[in-house]
């Protein structure tokens, strides 16, 4: 086993831990816990709908790991940019 990584690290992710592996512990939708690095942590929760965030051994990190979460989320519902046509009319 050569992981070097937290347990929320995607396998696709090729970004590295920073931090404590397990700054938090994320709980999803079915009570599978997961301890995570502080951005992996924000990467994963930002992929889960419905997901617990609980402090590990960094007491601040769920607070940073839930803003940088929301930053990351995407929102494709509210992406929905409606495009004005402006007529230009030539006199
Ligand atoms: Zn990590």
């Amino acid at each position: 086993m050569t992981e070097d990584r937290c347990e929320a690290a995607r396998p696709d992710d090729p970004v590295r831990c920073v931090g404590p592996h397990d700054a938090v512990t994320i709980i999803d939708a079915r009570n599978h816990a997961v301890n995570g690095c502080e951005p992996h942590a924000a990467r994963l929760l930002a992929a889960l709908d419905d997901a617990l965030l609980i402090p590990g051994s960094v007491a601040d990190a769920p607070l940073r790991v839930r803003r940088t979460s929301e930053a990351l989320r995407p929102f494709p519902w509210l992406t929905h940019i409606q495009h004005q046509h402006v007529q230009h009319h030539h006199a």
